[in-house]
C-alpha cells in the first residue's frame, strides 16, 4: 500500500464520513480499505474473537464495484465501500449463518435477509459474520458455542452481549460499522461496554426477515457504529417497509441525518429516577450527572421522571422472551437443516439427542423456562400475567412521553466486567439488562452513546429513549452530546496492534 496519500491503518479507525471523503477524493479505494480491515483482522482477531467466519470474496467483489463506479464518476450510496460486520444471526446468501450455535455450525443460508439485501443495494462490503451469544441469548458473549469475545479496551473483560462480536469488531478496527440485533439490550449493552453508538430502532422500523428469531415480539436489527452520524446513515440504509415481515411498519422512513444538528432549546429530557439513583457504579453516576449538566447548558429542560414498573421488567421479559424462544427454537430438530445426532434409535430419540447435543446450557435453560411458562395450567399465571404487565410498562412510557421528548439513564449500572465473573450466576447476568429491557417491551427506540471512561479506562454508556418512530429526535439529542464529549472511539484499535 505504498504511495497512498493517506495513512490507511489510521483511516480504518475513523468514522465512515472520513473514509467516504477519502474514497471520493480518490485518496484510497474501497478495495484498499477492505484489505486494510482484513489485515487488522489477521493481526488482532485471534485475541478478540469477533468473527465466526469471514466473507472475503463477497467483500472484495463489492468493494471493486464501488471503485469502478467512483472511477467512472457515478454516484454511490453514502455508505458504499465502507466495511461492515454482520451479526451471525442475520442471513447472507451462500455463507454460514450459525447464530454461534453447534446446531447450525455447518448451515449456509439459502437466501438474504432483507437488511442484507439492502446492504447489497447500497454496495456495503460485508467483512464477516460476527460472533454472538448463542441464539442472541446473553449479555456478555460468553455463551457462544465457538469462542468467547474479548473487549478490545481490556482483553480480560467481556464486550457485552449478545452482539459482542459486532461491537468488538468495530472497536478493534476489524470493521467500520456493524449490524446487531436487540431483543432486550443486545445492541446497546455491547455498544456501551465497547465505547460505541448502538441504536435499537422502533419495533417494526427494520425488517426482521432473515434474522434468526429469538423472541419475535421484541427482536429488532440496528446499527453499532463509532459516531451518531454513522448510526443515522446505517439506519437510513436498512429501514423501511417489507412485505416479507408482517410486523414491519408500512411508513416511509425519514432521512435520519436531516435533523442531527438541530439545537436543543426547548427539548425536554427526563432522567429516569429509578435508574439514575441507587445501585450505580460511582463513575457511571458521575457521568450521568455530567451529561445532565451538559444538556442543561445546551438549552434542554431537565425533568425527573418516575417509571415505577421498571422493577418488574426483568421478570416480565424472562417470561415473554423465553416463551417466544421456546416456540421459535422448536424448528431446530435435526430434520430439515442443521446438526443431526449420529445413530439415533428412533425418530423421538433423534429429536431428543439432536437438541441435547446441539444446544448450549443457556439456550436449554431458556427453552425450559419458556415451555414451562406456556404449559397448560401455568399459562395464565405466567405468560398472560407478563403480557398484562407489558401493557402497563408501555402505559408508563406513554405517560412519560406526554411530559418529555427523551428519557435519559445509564445503559448499564456498571461498565464491562471481568470474563468469567458472572457465568455461575445467571440472575446477576440477567440484571445487567435492567435499563435496556423496557424499550423492547414497549417497542420504543433506544440508543447508547459513550460519555467517558471509568477509573480503569473502560467506556461508560448513556442511554437515550424516545417515543415510537422518534429516532430522528433521539439521534439529534445524541449528536449534540457527542459534539461536547468528543469520545476517542479509536483508542483500542490503535493499542491492540
Ligand atoms: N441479555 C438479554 C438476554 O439474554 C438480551 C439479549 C438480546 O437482546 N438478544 O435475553
Amino acid at each position: 500500500m505504498k504511495g497512498l496519500k493517506v495513512d490507511i491503518r489510521e483511516l480504518i479507525t475513523k468514522s465512515s464520513k472520513e473514509q467516504r471523503e477519502a474514497l471520493l477524493n480518490k485518496d484510497v479505494t474501497s478495495e484498499e480499505l477492505v484489505n486494510a480491515v482484513y489485515e487488522q483482522v489477521d493481526t488482532v482477531d485471534d485475541k478478540i474473537g469477533a468473527y465466526n467466519s469471514l466473507t472475503k470474496e463477497y467483500a472484495v467483489e463489492t468493494a471493486k464495484k464501488v471503485d469502478e463506479k467512483i472511477q467512472k464518476g457515478e454516484e454511490v450510496a453514502p455508505l458504499a465501500g465502507i466495511p461492515l460486520a454482520l451479526k451471525d444471526n442475520i442471513n447472507l446468501k451462500s455463507y454460514y449463518t450459525t447464530a454461534s450455535s453447534k446446531i447450525l455450525e455447518n448451515f449456509k443460508s439459502p437466501y438474504d435477509a432483507t437488511v442484507t439485501k439492502k446492504l447489497k443495494e447500497n454496495l456495503i462490503p460485508i467483512i464477516g459474520k460476527a460472533n454472538l451469544d448463542e441464539f442472541a441469548m446473553g449479555s456478555s458473549n460468553e455463551n457462544s458455542a465457538f469462542r468467547i469475545v474479548r473487549n478490545p479496551w481490556d482483553l480480560n473483560k467481556v464486550p457485552g452481549g449478545s452482539s459482542g462480536g459486532s461491537a468488538a469488531a468495530v472497536a478493534a478496527g476489524e470493521a467500520v460499522v456493524a449490524l446487531g440485533s436487540d431483543t432486550g439490550g443486545s445492541i446497546r449493552l455491547p455498544a456501551s461496554y465497547c465505547g460505541l453508538v448502538g441504536l435499537k430502532p422502533t419495533y417494526g422500523r427494520v425488517s426482521r426477515y432473515g434474522l434468526i428469531a429469538f423472541a419475535s415480539s421484541l427482536d429488532q436489527i440496528g446499527p453499532i457504529t463509532r459516531t451518531v452520524e454513522d448510526a443515522a446513515l446505517l439506519l437510513n440504509a436498512i429501514s423501511g417497509h417489507d412485505e416479507k415481515d408482517s410486523t414491519s411498519l408500512n411508513q416511509v422512513p425519514p432521512d435520519y441525518t436531516a435533523n442531527l444538528k438541530n439545537d436543543l432549546k426547548g427539548i425536554k429530557i427526563g432522567y429516569i429516577k429509578e435508574l439514575c439513583s441507587e445501585g450505580l457504579a460511582p463513575s457511571v453516576s458521575n457521568a450521568i450527572q455530567k451529561s445532565l449538566e451538559t444538556y442543561k447548558s445546551l438549552g434542554a429542560e431537565i425533568i425527573e421522571i418516575s417509571l415505577p414498573l421498571i422493577k418488574y421488567s426483568i421478570a416480565v421479559y424472562y417470561v415473554v422472551a423465553t416463551a417466544e424462544a421456546s416456540s421459535n427454537l422448536a424448528r431446530f430438530d435435526g430434520v430439515k437443516y442443521g446438526y443431526r445426532t449420529k445413530n439415533p434409535e428412533n425418530l423421538y430419540d433423534m429429536y431428543v439427542k439432536t437438541r441435547a447435543e446441539g444446544f448450549g446450557d443457556e439456550v436449554k435453560r431458556r427453552i425450559m423456562l419458556g415451555t414451562y411458562a406456556l404449559s397448560s395450567g401455568y399459562y395464565d399465571a405466567y405468560y398472560k400475567k407478563a403480557q398484562q404487565l407489558r401493557r402497563l410498562v408501555k402505559n408508563d412510557f406513554d405517560n412519560a412521553f406526554s411530559k418529555v421528548d427523551v428519557l435519559l439513564s445509564p445503559t448499564c449500572p456498571h461498565t464491562a466486567f471481568e470474563i468469567g465473573s458472572k457465568v455461575e450466576d445467571p440472575l446477576s447476568m440477567y440484571l445487567t439488562d435492567i435499563a435496556t429491557i423496557t424499550a423492547n417491551l414497549a417497542g420504543i427506540p433506544a440508543l447508547n452513546i459513550p460519555v467517558g471512561l471509568d477509573n480503569s479506562g473502560m467506556p461508560i454508556g448513556l442511554q437515550l429513549q424516545a417515543d415510537c418512530l422518534n429516532e430522528s429526535k433521539l439521534l439529534n439529542v445524541a449528536f449534540k452530546l457527542e459534539e461536547v464529549v468528543k469520545f476517542d472511539y479509536s483508542a483500542p484499535s490503535k493499542t491492540l496492534v
